[in-house]
């Protein structure tokens, strides 16, 4: 099929697709400064912002800091409502002049746009991703798809400079046959590029859960038509608008379960703190049921138990660890604790990326290891799978260990080693498990910072070349 050709769906597609319902959803969203600016958000709401940091915002209009450009505002009510008692959720979807003090940082973290070989999706490991929309029902302001989400225009691999486009079913169903077709059986492996087949696909954006069920389904019909074993959506709907998990939305995954029985489906959650999720009493403290067990968000219980019901439907928690949001183990510890008691997994935390502005969010990589660390004493083993990673231009890759001691007659490691280690390689993955050495830097909030004290880089963290061109795959 060439990206031209418009895609036309089988019959046991068109099934499925026509059982699908589409309710509408009010999120009272908030969009934008200037609801809060020309008090016509609810009454209730403008009190998020005072009127000095509603000023000191207004005076950053149209200058190269406004607050906007880098990243639009938005808010859901049933966040308002939970960020009324937390700082933690304050920190996530508030404005702060302080976020455009330095401007700093790529705008194209991990230069995705190397690994496009159609519009709006990258295929940079074994499995591709998906850009299905972008927008989300609130905007966090450490978005590491900042570029995305605020429709920048960045440059392509041939010089040509546009916004990313999203990904359009007829090019990506395209694109799945040609590679796997093309994908040696002997061995297994693509001739050019070495990948396995495309067997798993994340839907990502924004978040896919701001679409409606029929464009939702759309997607995981045409995927698994296409052969896809196992298919992501990425969201964090359960923290902004946890009732858009809602009966007509898990009867359509019923309906899609019982017509692709083999096709995996994966929920990567994004909850970055128990504010968003457990009840809170007027002092602050999380409030216990008779049991002792911690007292969850009566909606986000009711999604969570609708999720994991199901239990095809692998659920999985993923959070970038952020200054004044997370960076806090008991936090933490709390949060995986409770993810995992409801039948959940803690996937992996993240240090943030090399976003533009990155310095108003990152953590110290050393400080979110210790953070993470400390957090998982006391923990169980099923309840600390989650790994620290820090996606590298050639993947993901764990910030395996930090030591307090020197290596023995090793000169520049007095203050002791961070170990990297590649998790996830991009194309044909022949750095994983490869590791990298460097002197430590408390400092440190991006791979730049180990520059000048490297001391030991199988993994080729430091020598790195971005690479020539997407891959190629011929067309039909
Ligand atoms: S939910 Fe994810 S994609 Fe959406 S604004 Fe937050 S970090 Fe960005």
């Amino acid at each position: 099929m060439s990206p031209s050709e418009s895609y036309v769906p089988t019959a046991r597609e068109k099934a499925f697709l026509d059982s699908v319902e589409n309710p509408k959803y009010d999120r009272e969203s908030i969009n934008g400064l200037n609801p809060f600016l020309n008090e016509k958000a609810p009454k209730d709401v403008l009190n998020f912002y005072s009127q000095d940091e509603l000023n000191a915002l207004k005076s950053l209009k149209g200058t190269e800091r406004d607050i906007e450009t880098r990243m639009p505002v938005k808010l859901t009510r049933h966040y308002f409502e939970l960020a009324k008692n937390s700082r933690a959720i304050q920190a996530i979807v508030k404005a702060q002049p302080s976020e455009t003090e330095n401007l700093m940082g790529s705008e194209d973290p991990g230069y995705q746009m190397d690994y496009s070989p159609v519009e709006g999706l990258l295929h940079k490991y074994e499995m591709g991703l998906m850009y299905v929309v972008s927008t989300c029902s609130a905007h966090c302001r450490f978005c590491y798809r900042e570029e995305l989400i605020s429709r920048k225009e960045v440059e392509r691999q041939d010089g040509t400079v546009a916004k990313k486009g999203l990904a359009q079913i007829p090019d990506v169903i395209g694109y799945v046959h040609r590679h796997n077709r093309e994908v040696d059986p002997s061995t297994g492996l693509h001739p050019e590029t070495g990948r396995e087949k495309l067997r798993e696909i994340l839907m990502s954006g924004g978040d896919p859960m701001v679409l409606s069920n029929s464009k939702i389904a759309a997607w995981l019909g045409a995927l698994a038509e296409a052969g896809i074993e196992s298919i992501r959506i990425g969201t964090k709907e359960l923290a902004f608008f946890p009732q858009r998990f809602d009966d007509a939305f898990l009867k359509m995954m019923d309906r899609f379960h019982e017509t692709y029985p083999d096709v995996g489906v994966r929920l990567m959650i994004h909850f970055n703190h128990p504010d968003e999720f457990l009840v809170k009493d007027a002092d602050g403290n999380y409030i216990e049921e008779a049991s002792g067990i911690l007292k969850w968000h009566p909606a986000t219980k009711k999604a969570m138990d609708g999720l994991t019901a199901r239990g095809w439907i692998a659920i999985e928690n993923q959070s970038p660890i952020i200054k004044n949001v997370n960076d806090d183990p008991d936090a933490l510890r709390i949060m995986q604790r409770a993810i995992k008691r409801v039948g959940a997994n803690n996937h992996y935390f993240f240090c943030g990326r090399d976003i533009i502005a990155h310095h108003a969010f990152n953590v110290p990589i050393e400080r979110a290891w210790q953070v993470l660390n400390e957090s998982q004493k006391g923990l169980s083993g099923v309840e600390t799978h989650a790994r620290l990673s820090i996606t590298h231009y050639k993947g993901k890759t764990e910030v395996a260990a930090v030591t307090n001691g020197p290596l023995a007659g090793i000169p520049g490691t007095e203050n002791g080693v961070v170990i990297f280690k590649i998790l996830r390689n991009a194309a044909d993955a022949k750095d994983r498990g490869k590791v990298c050495i460097v002197a430590r830097n408390p400092n440190a909030i991006w791979f730049d910072g180990y520059a000048d004290r490297v001391i030991y880089d199988e993994a080729g963290l430091f020598d790195y070349a971005r690479v020539k061109k997407a891959p190629a795959t011929k067309m039909a």
